[in-house]
């Protein structure tokens, strides 16, 4: 056995499907000098078991890209590595009993379109005859999507480690990880018993351990293993029919929680069971090793009655085994990778949520890119590990809530779902009163935050249509802009940087100009090297060494990482004081006369983007003068224990209230982008539109890159012609038969009484700039197109 180094320029932890995929990907990008350490054998813990599925067809662009690019590689690996991946391209079949589950479907269809992805909606006939054992009676449609297949999971794994070794990565194998060493807070190598590693980088790829291996590090994986079931059959007729080397596509049933494919003549056939079990860590011995976990035939057998009524061949199959195997989900149902916000050096990657096989190709690119480039390389928001803190990775949370996730695996995804487990981790200081005015909370960030305030009975049932609750938010959107209502917003994050050089620092950070009066608030956008939009803020500056930066209630672990990495020398203190106060929007034409009611002392006239202190009933706080909804009004910052106070003050003065649901409406048709959906790190403040709050003659971060940027797209408002049109998020949207760009935003427009977006737009981008309102874009939505007109301007200032 080769000897362990002693050094190594990058330890990856973990040698399944995405510690190998991590390995291939960062020695063919040229990476020398890489170890790959094994508790056990490759592919030991959960990847050996796995069902070996690869479907394309996702609800977001980022999976999308991310398995597309996966099964490409998988098809093309056993050319370069000799060893086969059992690639079968046999296609999928997705069949719905349900419209709304024809719609997700369709929906998905749309979007893999905007990547080129084809994929056709089919008759339940159709569908009998691609999948000749399913009963087809209830069957209202289906989608059959023929790039999609199967592989054999260890053999990718093993594909993968093949590559890498061929490119001089070392595997250890029976080595286990016992601590991760630090010096002066970064990532400095990792022991193995007695034996020291020095690394320059650290990957944890350590599947349902990963959590437990980033604690030794101080850092966070919040991710929690699930029970998860499916049952291989002997033989059967109907299967051998088939022929020799024919295969059934891979099935999924998702409104009777089933997927289904053949396996050695025999069927293999799982489950996203509602009912879903968690496990803990505990539970399993420290030497699992190509283990299962025991067979439970009552708790599956609900779905094997499902099973039964689906596939009524299996009646006659003689059940082999019901395997049963651990995997790890994640608090939000999307993996997570990328680098440690508190421990630089320490990468990771996990929480894959049933599909580690499906995206191990794509996503162990992503991290190896990231690794190497020191940044994304692409659009990874919603898995970057960086929307979870410390504060999220709580046991008690993850055990509540990591079940349901496995649980509602198959959800419909309509607008407005929520989880309801794990409910009520972080309260704003006013939550009470909210819910005592009628509020429907949704959760982000562990953050119970005000979507309207109709209560449940304006909720639901949810819909891809008509939402019950849009007469609600009317009503609210029409108090934010003639009356005075109060928005919650004190789950955004509040930064203090102080000390001598707080100007210097921020002009350095932020692209806009800093060195403003005392009393001044300043709308600004952080930067990358590259001039892509980290995060946008406010900030006060409340004396000439201290200012109050606010941030996105999920923004605010990678806005803290990104100001302390760029602290360098810099004479500043920068101190996350989120859970000290609370802040209350309050919008429309009345909301001065409201708070001068609520106040006993004068409130300062303010000219906008200003704030001074103010007295709100018996609480005191500070009033600014903006609103995130672009209609007359404040902010006021409350210092938390005296937000009640203040909240009763306001209302007995005559606020109501709006919810988030309102604010998003309001904000679309302000032209008002939103970090994560207009603004990334890819992109510029020139193709957001957000040039004007660049200060050019400033030092700031991505100046440079700015200086000579020709943006190739542009952020554009979208009104849609017909009322039926109901977007929610990255539909493709076509323009003279080419794929134009995508929906950012969407919400339904008060004024115009139809839906209106935000979108990405890279066609026709000279009539566009030339401050045109173009006509005949086509939204596609489900597979239906919907014309739409657009324009840079906000829907506000468009002329009739
Ligand atoms: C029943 C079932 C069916 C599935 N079907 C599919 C499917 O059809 N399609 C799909 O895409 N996904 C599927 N999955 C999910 C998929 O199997 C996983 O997402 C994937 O295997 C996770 O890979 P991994 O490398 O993260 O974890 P693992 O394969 O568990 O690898 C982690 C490795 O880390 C090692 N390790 C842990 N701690 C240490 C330490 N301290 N030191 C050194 N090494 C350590 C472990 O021994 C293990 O080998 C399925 C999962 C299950 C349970």
């Amino acid at each position: 056995m080769t000897p362990l180094p002693k050094h190594a320029r990058t330890v990856i932890i973990g040698g399944g499907v995405i510690g190998c995929s991590v390995a291939y990907h960062l020695a063919r990008e040229g990476r020398k000098d890489i170890v790959v350490l094994e508790r056990s054998k490759l592919t030991s813990g959960t990847t050996w078991h796995a069902a070996g599925l690869v479907r394309r067809l996702r609800p977001s662009a980022t999976l999308t890209k991310l398995i597309n690019y996966s099964i490409d590689l998988y098809k093309e690996l056993e050319i370069e590595t000799g060893q086969q991946t059992g690639f079968i391209q046999t296609g999928s079949l997705s069949i719905a009993t349900h419209d709304d589950r024809l719609t997700t479907l369709k929906r998905q269809v749309s979007l893999g379109r905007a990547f080129g992805l084809e994929a056709e909606v089919i008759d339940a006939k159709r569908a009998g005859e691609l999948w000749p054992l399913i009963r087809t009676d209830d069957v209202i449609g289906a989608v059959w999507s023929p790039a999609d297949g199967r592989v054999n999971p260890s053999d990718v794994a093993l594909a993968l480690s093949k590559g890498a070794r061929a490119r001089s990565v070392v595997f250890h194998e029976d080595t286990r990880v016992t601590g991760l060493r630090k010096t002066a807070g970064r990532i400095s190598g990792v022991a193995v018993g007695e034996h020291i590693i020095e690394a320059d980088e650290v990957v944890i790829a350590c599947g349902l351990w990963s959590r437990e291996v980033a604690e030794m590090a101080g850092a966070h994986m919040p991710l929690y293993a699930c029970e998860h079931f499916y049952i291989l059959t002997k033989p059967l007729p109907e299967v051998q029919a088939l022929g020799p080397g024919i295969h059934l596509p891979t099935l999924n049933d998702q409104d009777a929680f089933l997927y289904a494919r053949d396996d050695v003549e025999g069927l293999l056939v799982g489950s996203f069971e509602p009912n879903a079990k968690g496990l803990a860590l505990s539970k399993l011995p420290a030497d699992f090793s190509f283990d299962l976990l025991d067979e439970d035939w009552d708790h599956f057998m609900p779905m094997m009655e499902n099973a039964l009524r689906r596939i009524p061949a299996l009646e006659r199959a003689e059940v082999r085994m019901l395997l049963n195997g651990p995997e790890s989900f994640t608090l939000d149902s999307q993996f997570m990778l990328g680098a440690s916000p508190h421990v630089p050096g320490l990468f990771m990657l996990g929480g894959m949520n049933s599909s580690g096989i499906a995206l191990a190709g794509g996503a162990g690119k992503a991290l190896a890119e990231w690794i190497i480039a020191g940044h994304p390389t692409m659009e990874l928001n919603e898995a970057d590990i960086r929307r979870f803190g410390p504060e999220m990775n709580v046991l008690g949370a993850l055990e509540a809530r990591i079940p349901e996730v496995l649980g509602r695996h198959y959800d419909i995804s309509y607008p407005g779902l929520s989880m309801d487990t794990a409910r009520g981790q972080r309260r704003s200081p006013v939550h009470a009163a909210l819910q005592a005015a009628g509020a429907r909370f949704a959760a982000r960030a562990g953050w119970e935050r005000a979507e309207h305030f109709g209560g449940e009975a304006a909720h639901f049932p949810l819909t891809f249509g008509a939402p019950k609750w849009r007469d609600q938010v009317g009503a609210e959107v029409a108090a934010c802009r003639i009356g005075a209502a109060i928005l919650d917003q004190s789950a955004f994050g509040k930064i203090m940087v102080q000390g001598p050089d707080a100007c210097a620092y921020l002009n350095r950070i932020c692209a806009a100009e800093m060195d403003v009066a005392t009393g001044r608030i300043v709308y600004a956008q952080i930067l990358n090297a590259r001039g892509g939009i980290e995060s946008d803020v406010t900030v006060q500056r409340h004396a000439p060494d201290t200012y109050l930066m606010i941030t996105g209630a999920g923004e605010v672990v990678r806005n803290l990482a990104h100001l302390r990495d760029k602290k360098a020398a810099m004479r500043v203190e920068i101190t996350d004081v989120t859970s000290g106060w609370a802040i209350l929007g309050l919008a429309g034409a009345q909301a001065h006369q409201v708070l001068a009611r609520a106040s006993a002392v004068p409130v300062p006239l303010l000219k906008p983007f200003g704030f001074a202190p103010v007295e709100i009933g018996l609480a005191r706080g500070f009033a600014g003068r903006l609103s995130y909804t672009g209609q007359r009004g404040y902010e006021l910052y409350i210092p938390a224990e005296m937000a009640m106070a203040a909240h009763e003050a306001l209302v007995a003065a005559g606020a109501s209230h709006a919810g988030l649901l309102a604010s998003g409406s309001l904000r679309i048709e302000s032209g008002f982008r939103a970090w994560g959906h207009e603004l990334a790190p890819g992109i510029t403040p020139h193709e957001a539109g957000l040039q004007r709050f660049c200060a050019m003659e400033t030092d700031f971060i991505g100046r440079d890159a700015l200086a000579t940027h020709q943006p190739q797209r542009q952020i554009a408002t979208l009104l849609f012609d017909s009322p039926d049109a109901i977007p929610i998020h990255d539909e493709p949207i076509w323009f003279e038969g080419q794929v134009a760009g995508q929906i950012t935003s969407a919400a339904w427009n008060y004024t115009h009484h139809r839906s209106a977006a935000l979108a990405m737009l890279r066609l026709p981008l000279d009539r566009l700039m030339a401050g045109d309102i173009v006509e005949g874009f086509e939204v596609e939505i489900a597979c239906k197109r919907y014309l739409a007109r657009a324009a840079l301007a906000p829907l506000k200032d468009w002329k009739a």
